[in-house]
């Protein structure tokens, strides 16, 4: 793996550019840097053809200055240890930029989930939950969807916890199903926060989200919901790709026939309406807002050049590698990073672990109220930030965020 792909080493050096501007202390610098917790657990589950497999787990609490720990469980065979460390500290941020009281965690499994059945899954998900049940908790780790895993994944998070503790515990875990303590509007969140920061940030550089043209690298939960969003805001959604193809529309694509294409056929390619669209090509279209919404790594120093966007929203996280974003930041594309621009999900997270908390459940229209008031404010305190520092939007976010946590660190002090 080249260094440029080396997941933690691109957060450190975002961190360090923030750091530096920001004068932060050498001791924090250090206790900032380093991750809390990393646990690695192996999951033996019985397959379907009788043969025992024996699954890589991990878990990473990043942070816990703010509160419990916060983050998705990811399924996909390219987990490593280094992405799931980086994964769990822009959760630490993410949660500091969205005004959530949670630090940053992350687990993630090494598995190819398409090849295996729901059995399968969900003898995995409940062995691995079994392998760090003293680690979670509502007021100590609290696990999400991420990559591959789901509403249905949650539920069988939520039961094997509370089957280990001898009672009921929806807090442990958001992304949950609504009728066992999820919450409305949480499924379509993180897309609806990209909408939102997609809609803010043509306002700032005043140009109309109405008519403007996106292209979307990704259509798992976060890139057709975003799409369909901003296809309702008046958005021309004109591309869309996928892992196995892509589609292209200049006269925008119909998001709901597509979503209920790819429910059928696993891909958005072979959409009747539309030409095929090599993947590796989306991010060089001539359109005004780029949405990668996929895996990390992907927007690199090869293909940053070729960037025509004006905007640029973080779906996924860590799409950008440092070395495509300088080049992006001196050619002025506006970045909406990720720490921000995905925030949605982990603020509607947020959301659902206090309703379970309380017991009282919100309707749909106030949760997402809720959730345009916390991006907004999220959007202009980034924004604000980025304009007294003279810098890009995700060195502001990291300054938020790394402001944040060192002030409640050096409040709390070190305990020997
Ligand atoms: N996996 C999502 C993320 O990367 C959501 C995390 C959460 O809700 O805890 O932000």
């Amino acid at each position: 793996m080249s260094s440029e792909n080396n997941v933690f080493g691109a957060m450190l050096q975002e961190f360090a550019g923030a750091a530096r501007l920001l004068g932060l202390d050498e001791g924090l610098w250090k206790i900032l840097t380093h991750p809390k917790r990393q646990v690695t657990v192996s999951c033996p589950v019985v397959m379907d053809n009788g043969k025992v497999e024996v699954f890589t787990g991990y878990r990473v609490q990043y942070n816990i200055t703010l509160g419990p720990a916060k983050g998705g469980i990811r399924f996909h065979p390219d987990v490593t240890l280094d992405e799931v460390k980086a994964l769990a500290a822009w959760m630490t941020w993410k949660c500091a930029v969205a005004g959530v009281p949670f630090g940053g965690g992350k687990g993630g499994i090494i598995c190819d989930p398409t090849k295996m059945s729901q059995r399968e899954l969900e003898a995995l998900t409940r062995r691995y939950i079994a392998e760090i049940a003293d680690l979670i908790g509502p007021d100590k780790d609290v696990p999400a969807p991420d990559v591959n895993t789901n509403a249905q994944t949650m539920a069988w998070v939520m039961d094997t916890y509370s089957m280990k503790i001898g009672t009921t515990c929806t807090a442990v875990v958001t992304g949950k199903p609504i009728e066992m303590g999820g919450s409305e509007g949480r499924r379509e969140a993180t897309g609806r926060g990209v909408m939102i920061s997609a809609r803010e940030a043509a306002a700032h550089l005043g140009f109309d989200i109405k008519g403007a043209t996106v292209a979307v690298q990704g259509f798992g939960n976060v890139g057709s919901v975003s799409a369909d969003l901003l296809a309702k805001i008046g958005a021309k959604i004109v591309a869309v790709t996928d892992w196995r193809g892509g589609v292209h529309n200049p006269k925008g694509l119909d998001i709901p026939a597509l979503i209920e294409w790819t429910a059928k056929n696993k891909t958005v390619a072979g959409f009747p309406g539309a030409d095929a669209l090599d993947p590796s090509t989306i991010f060089g279209l001539d359109v005004d807002v780029l949405i990668p919404a996929a895996l990390e790594n992907q927007i690199t120093e090869k293909n940053a050049d070729s960037i025509k966007a004006k905007v640029i929203v973080e779906g996924a996280n860590g799409p950008t590698t440092p070395a495509a974003h300088q080049s992006l930041h001196k050619r002025g594309v506006f970045v909406v990073p990720d720490i921000l621009a995905n925030a949605g999900g982990v603020t509607t997270s947020y959301f659902e672990w206090v309703q379970d908390r309380h017991g009282y459940f919100w309707q749909e229209s106030e949760v997402n109220e809720r959730l345009e008031l916390k991006m907004v404010e999220a959007f202009n305190t980034v924004l604000q930030t980025a304009l007294k520092y003279k810098t890009d939007m995700r060195t502001a976010a990291y300054i938020v965020a790394i402001n944040k946590v060192a002030t409640v660190t050096k409040l709390r002090g070190m305990y020997a």
